[in-house]
This record gives C-alpha cells, sequence and structure tokens, in this order.
C-alpha cells in the first residue's frame, strides 16, 4: 500500500479542495457540486492523510471521498432508513427498545461517511438541538423509568466540548434509573488528538458504566494515533466496543474483516457489531448482499478467534429495530438436529 503522505492542514468540505488535492478529478467537479449541495461532506487531515490518491479503489477514499454515484437512488432506499422518526416522542430522543434510548446531542460530524444511515438529518446546515430542546428530552428520560441506557449519539457527540459532555453526563448522572451511558462516535479515528485526557474526564459520570463505541471500518483506519486516543479512554476504566458496517469495497473480503476485528482486539476493544449497509439514498454501490454478509460471517468464524467475532446485524427498515442475520448454523431433517462446523461439516447432535 502507498499512502498520499499529505495531510491538509484543514479539514475539507468542498470538492475544489479534494480537487485541487488530487482526491477527486476537476472533470467530476460539475457532478460532485450536486452531491454536495445535497449531502455534507467533510475529510479530516488525519483521514485525508490515510488515503492514497493514486488508487482509485482506495478503501479510506471510498469511505469518505464524495461520488456522483451518491446522485443515483434506488427503489426501496428512504431518507430515515432506519425508522428514527417512528420513535421519537420528543426532539433528539429515540425511545424504540424499552430499555434503552438514543440522546442526539449534535446533528454535525468531524467527517461524513458517504453512506451514513443519517445523511439526509446531519450535516453543518442540520439544526442543533435548543437549550429547550434538551430540557425536554432529558424530561423524558427522567420520566421512563424503564430507560437503563442513554446511547448518546448524532451526529457524533464527540464534536462537542468536553466541558458541554461534562454538563450532559452530570444530568445523566442525577437520574437514577439510567445505568449505563454509551457513546458511539467516530472521532477516534477522525481527529484522534481531539481525544484528550480532559475529554476522557468528561465522559465519566459518577456511578454510572460509560461505554465507548467505535465506528471503524477498514484496519488502516486503525493508526498509530487512533490507537493511542483509544488507548487513553480505555486506560480510564471506560470500555470500549466497535461498530462497522459492511461495506462493498472497503471491508467485504474476509482478509480485511478479519485484520480489522483483529486489530480491534489488539486495541482492547470488543467487536460488536458488523452492520449491514443501511438503505440510505444514493448508497447502493457500498452495499453488499445479505446472502455476501453471511459468508463472510462464515469466512470470519473459521479464520478469527472468537474474540474478534462482531454480531452482523440489520436495522430493519422501517424501524423495526435490530435483527441478528449472521448465517445459521443449525438445521434438522428427519434424522434430527445438524449442526455445521466451522469447515462446514454437519454433525449429528442427539434429540433432548
Ligand atoms: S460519523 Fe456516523 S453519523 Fe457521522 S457521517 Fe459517519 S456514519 Fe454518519
Amino acid at each position: 500500500m502507498s499512502s498520499s503522505n499529505f495531510k491538509p492542514i484543514t479539514t475539507m468540505r468542498e470538492p475544489t479542495e479534494l480537487a485541487s488535492h488530487g482526491l477527486v478529478s476537476v472533470a467530476d467537479l460539475p457532478e460532485l457540486a450536486k452531491v454536495a449541495a445535497r449531502y455534507a461532506i467533510a475529510v479530516t487531515p488525519d483521514v485525508a492523510a490515510l488515503i492514497d490518491p493514486d488508487d482509485p479503489q482506495d478503501p479510506i477514499a471510498r469511505q469518505y471521498i464524495p461520488s456522483a454515484e451518491e446522485l443515483v437512488s434506488q427503489p426501496g432506499e428512504r431518507a430515515d432508513p432506519i425508522g428514527d422518526d417512528a420513535h421519537s416522542p420528543v426532539s433528539g430522543i429515540v425511545h424504540r427498545y424499552p430499555d434503552r434510548a438514543l440522546l442526539k446531542l449534535t446533528p454535525t460530524c468531524a467527517v461524513y461517511c458517504r453512506f451514513c444511515f443519517r445523511r439526509e438529518m446531519i450535516g453543518p446546515g442540520a439544526k442543533p438541538l435548543t437549550a429547550k430542546q434538551l430540557d425536554a428530552a432529558f424530561a423524558y428520560i427522567e420520566a421512563h423509568p424503564e430507560i437503563w441506557e442513554v446511547v448518546l449519539t448524532g451526529g457524533d457527540p464527540l464534536v462537542l466540548s468536553p466541558r458541554r459532555l461534562k454538563q450532559v453526563m452530570s444530568r445523566l448522572a442525577a437520574i437514577d434509573h439510567v445505568k449505563v451511558i454509551r457513546v458511539h462516535t467516530r472521532m477516534p479515528i477522525a481527529d484522534p488528538a481531539r481525544i484528550t485526557r480532559e475529554l476522557v474526564r468528561a465522559l465519566k459520570a459518577k456511578g454510572k458504566a460509560t461505554y465507548v463505541a467505535v465506528h471503524v471500518n477498514h484496519p488502516r483506519e486503525l493508526t498509530a494515533a487512533a490507537r493511542e486516543a483509544c488507548a487513553r479512554l480505555v486506560d480510564a476504566g471506560i470500555p470500549m466496543l466497535s461498530q462497522s458496517v459492511l461495506l462493498a469495497g472497503v471491508n467485504d473480503d474476509a482478509a480485511t474483516l478479519g485484520a480489522l476485528m483483529r486489530a480491534l482486539v489488539e486495541c482492547r476493544i470488543k467487536p460488536y457489531y458488523l452492520h449491514h449497509g443501511d438503505l440510505a439514498p444514493g448508497t447502493a454501490h457500498l452495499r453488499t448482499s445479505i446472502e455476501q454478509g453471511q459468508e463472510l460471517m462464515r469466512a470470519l468464524r473459521g479464520r478469527v478467534s472468537g474474540l474478534c467475532q462482531p454480531t452482523y446485524v440489520l436495522d430493519i427498515p422501517g424501524g423495526h429495530g435490530k435483527s441478528p442475520i449472521g448465517p445459521n448454523y443449525v438445521c434438522q431433517d428427519e434424522t434430527g438436529i445438524k449442526v455445521e462446523d466451522f469447515q462446514g461439516n454437519r454433525h449429528c447432535y442427539p434429540p433432548a
């Protein structure tokens, strides 16, 4: 793998900036201007430095660099692919499952992923929660004692300052029935230097367990700086999980996926979910089929330790929640139950 070794000073947000650094072609600019008018773009210096501009199939570029393919919507794609709106009782809250609720603190991110499931709702143009709306969101959590876990998401909550995060954590710490706070973020990858000791301290809430789930899709994203950022969290006693999205041309082969999961475990991050790509508009070129995903999960089972196995899940379109969609290793025929091993051989298991 060759690397550009090019690290811009600031985040690139315009197709013209990407062109001037050789990350898109000048001939594509008219189409990319249409993409930019619809979906936010942001490529941080750390992410830009990972892209090989000479490789048209670069798996990092595919995740962050806009493409004219995003202008093509397929039947079935939708603005709210996982059905957040159907479960949003007040602004900023998604309460889909009884024991947990999402608190969407901000609609902005450090980077904008080209396959984002909330791409129609996020970006610098989206409205953040007002102070009044934030109060109403906390009041909702307070009024629902069944909420055991609050998932801070967005956008990316770690774009907020440590001071703002501390305020949020203190408010959650004051709610007795909330026991677990999970933070979903791409920041250790997008801008690892933002994971300062001050920010790490701000994520602690007295009497609660804080977990951080990092979004990462390719082993190259786990740079030395990203690993150090994650280590700052884990060393501070914050357990980490991972979330990855299965993406065509990025991680849809067993070697890449296996290397990613191993790298995560080496960083003391437990692989948690491998998401099937959501039906977000203009993302068909990045989706695989469910059959491909199941085959990859089979290959992973034979290739890497159980510690490295994520759960392959689909957020059922329409807001019906996540379901595991990994391969099935158990079948039944007239002779009884058969269980398949990691090499594909079937073995009988006696009836109960
Ligand atoms: S970081 Fe998450 S919310 Fe932000 S653009 Fe990427 S997938 Fe979407």
